[in-house]
């Protein structure tokens, strides 16, 4: 099923027929917050009011023009100045293949400095999200470019613990005191990359996350998973290490209970909110991971 919908995400045809349709629309707004940016800053806004910090993401990936890599980073650079001018407490998460990484590596480099540019001069924080493996190493190496060669302290990577190598690439985050988000992994991988068991990418998780907390720079656990999340607990209460030096994430409506509930709990909670119009493939990875949400979907077209 998993992979049926992870092939679904990545084909145009069908990504054509659900997106023009006017019923998918509106059941997409259960996970995307709307196709504009004002109604991203509006539901920024209310989470914030509930306690929780968010993450914004202007939905595409693979753009294939540097015209439209271009109109990715003025979206952001916008953005950042809209998120500073509210007051809204709030940072920046995006993919490298929006700012034109298919099209040339030195593109994607110049868009990716004039927005954390923009996000340093407000102390604003940039999170280069992680797409497939084919792009894990590019998005590394641009990832050092910015922090060690040009010293932009404002960003951040992603790791995923299905990857092998994310172990090697933890220590050295770690030795960069670098922030790195830790997620388990949304895309179709082989066995030759990453673990094929879902048991072995939970167990990776946890050994990751154990050393990001002992040893990491504030480190983001991005999961929904409620065994991860109450191990978590109590491995921070049992080291002492107190909430201002880790915080959890998780995907805007996605175990919204659980959400409220650690922020209740004292923790500090950022919620990943994506608006846009390219919300196709983002929405076929919410699927893939909980085939549930598809009948969720399935039922709302069905009862309008
Ligand atoms: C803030 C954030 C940022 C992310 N960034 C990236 C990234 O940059 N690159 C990347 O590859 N992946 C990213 N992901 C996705 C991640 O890799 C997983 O695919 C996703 O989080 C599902 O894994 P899980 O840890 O929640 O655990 P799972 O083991 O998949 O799920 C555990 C439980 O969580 C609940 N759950 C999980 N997913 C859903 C859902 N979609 N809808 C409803 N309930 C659900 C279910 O109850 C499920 O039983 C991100 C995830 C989050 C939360």
């Amino acid at each position: 099923m998993r992979n049926s919908i992870l092939w679904a995400a990545n084909n145009s045809g069908l990504r054509r027929q659900v997106t023009r349709s006017r019923l998918a629309r509106p059941v997409a707004r259960r996970f995307v917050a709307g196709e504009t940016a004002e109604q991203a800053l509006e539901a920024t806004a209310q989470l914030n009011a509930q306690g929780a910090h968010v993450t914004l993401d202007y939905l595409g990936e693979n753009v294939t023009s540097e015209l439209e890599a271009a109109a990715v980073r003025d979206t952001y650079v916008r953005l950042i100045n809209d998120i500073v001018a509210r007051k809204l407490d709030c940072n920046v998460s995006l993919k490298l293949t929006a700012l034109g990484l298919d099209v040339a590596y030195q593109h994607c480099h110049a868009n990716l400095r004039a927005i954390l540019e923009t996000a340093a001069a407000h102390d604003i924080f940039v999170r280069l999200d992680m797409e497939g493996s084919d792009y894990t190493q590019l998005t590394l190496d641009l990832f050092d470019q910015m922090y060690v060669a040009e010293g932009y302290k404002n960003v951040g990577v992603v790791l995923q613990s299905y990857l092998y190598r994310s172990a090697n690439d933890v220590d050295r985050m770690i030795e960069l005191q670098a922030r790195v988000r830790l997620c388990k992994g949304a895309y179709k991988e082989p066995p030759t990359l990453a673990y094929p068991e879902k048991a072995d990418v939970d167990r990776s998780y946890r050994e990751l996350a154990q050393r990001l907390l002992l040893h990491g720079n504030y480190p983001a656990l991005a999961t929904h998973d409620s065994a991860i999340i109450d191990w978590t607990q109590q491995f921070v209460r049992e080291h002492k290490i107190t909430p201002d030096r880790y915080e959890f994430q998780m995907l805007y409506g996605v175990r919204r209970d659980l959400q409220q509930q650690l922020i209740f709990a004292g923790h500090h909670v950022r919620v990943y909110v994506p608006f846009g119009e390219a919300w196709y493939p983002y929405l076929m990875r919410r699927m893939a991971e909980r085939p549930a949400n598809l009948l969720f979907i399935l039922k709302a077209l069905r009862y309008r």
